[in-house]
């Protein structure tokens, strides 16, 4: 997929194998993962074509021999990870960073199809009042909540989000229901807007002096945790000046090349410096509670819904930075 090319097919459907759930898949959020799959950027790893997508929501529409405890039309989502169980990091109970994970979507066909079969055991159930639109964010807001897991975050705790896209803004979110002040930082006029909207405190790293304005909001003390969310470089140099002694640093971002940083820093503050990636069950669970609970401003954060045929136009507007999360109506149910 080297060129790019994004297309719509109609094939047969298989039934569900033994231990697989077919799922009507109602919603698919597009990622920046899922840019980099259609740029070519991920050809060494993905096998072509692919259907791609793991922000997935929508109901069972079978059920294969053997499953249990799921029904034709019961709501559900996807915690698109695949573990070997047997390998190092599985049997140390790190399950979701396997050394030999499959990631559904980008190592196995995903859920931008309208029925897609998966295993039973990567089914998360969805409540009756939740909406499937809604629930389409489940997965990237799983991130969040991981990454502030991760922090180890306090109640009172002052919070730097390094970057507001999508998941900047759910960390910020999930930041603020644990009791965090948060600040967000984000080159953007309009996606600062968008925050500021959502009540969180908001500052142009391009333009203001970021490490002043964290030093003179957190009192001189500097933040308990800052969250790298950008992937910039300039952002990771930050990092270091902006937490405060013993504070918490934590890349979210997939960084696409060595970044400097300040480890003289690093040592004089006895700072943490913590990878975050993907999540657990118990933190798809947890984020599936928060949107229940209404925590997500999920209607801020979906700033359009597409049907399936217009993946490709939506792909280039994520890739233009003219939205914030695209949704794909995959079952065409919510076309006008
Ligand atoms: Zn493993």
């Amino acid at each position: 997929m080297g060129g790019g090319r994004l297309e719509t097919v109609s094939v047969d459907v298989e039934p569900p194998g033994p231990g697989e759930l077919q799922i009507a898949v109602a919603y698919c959020g597009l990622c920046g993962t899922d840019l980099h799959i259609v740029h070519g950027n991920m050809d060494a790893r993905v096998r072509t074509p692919l259907v791609f997508g793991h922000e997935t929501s929508g109901t069972v529409a079978a059920v294969g021999a053997g499953v249990e405890g799921w029904k034709v039309g019961d709501p559900l989502t996807v915690m698109p990870l695949i573990w070997d169980g047997t390998c190092a990091a599985c049997l140390a109970g790190h399950q979701h960073i396997c050394q030999n994970l499959v990631f559904v979507g980008i190592d196995s066909p995903g859920g931008l199809q309208q029925r897609w079969n998966v295993p039973a055991s990567i089914a998360v159930p969805l409540p009756a009042g939740l909406d499937l639109r809604t629930a389409a964010l489940v997965e990237p807001a799983a991130v969040a909540v991981h990454d502030v897991r991760r922090s180890e975050l306090q109640v009172g705790d002052r919070a730097v989000v390094l970057g507001g896209g999508p998941i900047g803004v759910l960390i910020a979110a999930v930041a603020r229901e644990a009791g965090a002040h948060v600040m967000v930082a984000e080159v953007d006029a309009s996606r600062r807007s968008r925050i500021a909207e959502l009540g969180f405190e908001v500052i142009d790293p391009s333009s203001a002096d970021m490490v002043a304005e964290v030093e003179r909001w957190t009192g001189g003390v500097g933040a308990d945790v800052v969250f790298e969310v950008s992937g910039a470089a300039a952002a990771v140099r930050a990092t270091t000046a902006l937490a405060k002694v013993r504070g918490t640093i934590v890349v979210v971002a997939i960084h696409s090349a060595p970044r400097e940083i300040d480890l003289q820093r690093v040592f004089w503050r006895e700072l943490r410096l913590l990878g975050a990636r993907v999540y657990q069950r118990s933190d798809f669970e947890r984020a599936v509670e928060l949107l229940g609970r209404g925590v997500i401003p999920a209607d801020a954060l979906i700033s359009g819904v597409v049907p399936i045929e217009e993946t490709a136009s939506a792909v280039a507007d994520l890739s233009a930075g003219r939205a914030m999360k695209i949704l794909v109506d995959v079952a065409g149910e919510g076309r006008a």
